[in-house]
């Protein structure tokens, strides 16, 4: 058997609830303008047509709880608070009635945005990449599994930056709930267990510099943290 030239790092494993063990990340799926009040301060109009996606890359995760650098090429680095879905299960074109049965647990989630990019690439009609998936640019807190946990309608999500509420909003915002999305997304993917899905965020996106403490949370979830070293 040859040797590998290199060997690429362990998947990040996202500690679970109650369990002894995690979650690794595999794929990483992003609803974008899930939540009108966002998309309308993005100046972008809701399609109700169907939910559109962007990828980030697994590698690029990290955990809750991190201290990262302010990533280069930005002079707008923007959270963004998500409630993620982890998939537990191999689904393809799911069903309504199977589709929520695929999850095996819920977590808050950050989308870390360079948006001076993001716009900068979305106004020439080209890929959000070097805007979307950045290093350290996806945060995973604990997961609590659907067993434990419904995504209900009043359930509140909300961010704050050293302290001060910057998003506050509750599920009930979302446009695409959590059983279309997989009934939608499973359309174009293989749905399996490592999957991720970030299901948007809801108004108040904004940008955070060197030295902020990001602190979030969804009624019920393990809290999310994230700071930006000096
Ligand atoms: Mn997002």
């Amino acid at each position: 058997m040859p040797d590998n030239l290199f060997y690429l790092p362990e998947p990040v494993a996202i500690p679970v609830e109650g369990v002894s063990s995690t979650y690794s990340v595999g794929r990483i799926f992003c609803v974008g303008r899930n939540y009108a009040a966002h998309a309308a301060e993005m100046g972008n109009e809701i399609d109700r047509e169907a939910p559109f996606y962007f990828t980030k890359s697994a590698p690029n995760a990290v955990l809750s709880g991190a201290t990262v650098p302010y990533p280069p090429g930005t002079d707008n680095f923007h959270y963004e608070m998500e409630l993620a879905v982890a998939i537990g299960k191999s689904v393809f074109r799911a069903g309504s009635s199977e589709a929520l049965s695929a999850v095996y647990a819920y977590g808050c989630a950050l989308d870390m945005t360079r948006r001076d990019l993001q716009i900068r690439e979305r106004n020439k009609q080209r890929p959000w990449d070097l805007g979307k998936d950045l290093e350290n640019g996806t945060v995973f807190a604990p997961l609590t599994r659907a067993a434990d946990w419904t995504p209900d309608d009043d359930k509140r999500i909300h961010l704050s930056v050293n302290g001060e509420t910057r998003q506050d909003a509750t599920l009930e915002e979302m446009i695409w709930k959590i059983d279309e999305i997989i009934c939608h997304l499973s359309g174009f993917y293989h749905l399996r267990p490592g999957d991720l899905i970030l299901t948007g965020t809801p108004a108040g996106v904004g940008p955070v510099q060197a030295g902020d403490v990001l602190e979030g949370g969804i009624d019920g979830l393990q809290p999310i943290s994230l700071t930006l070293a000096r």
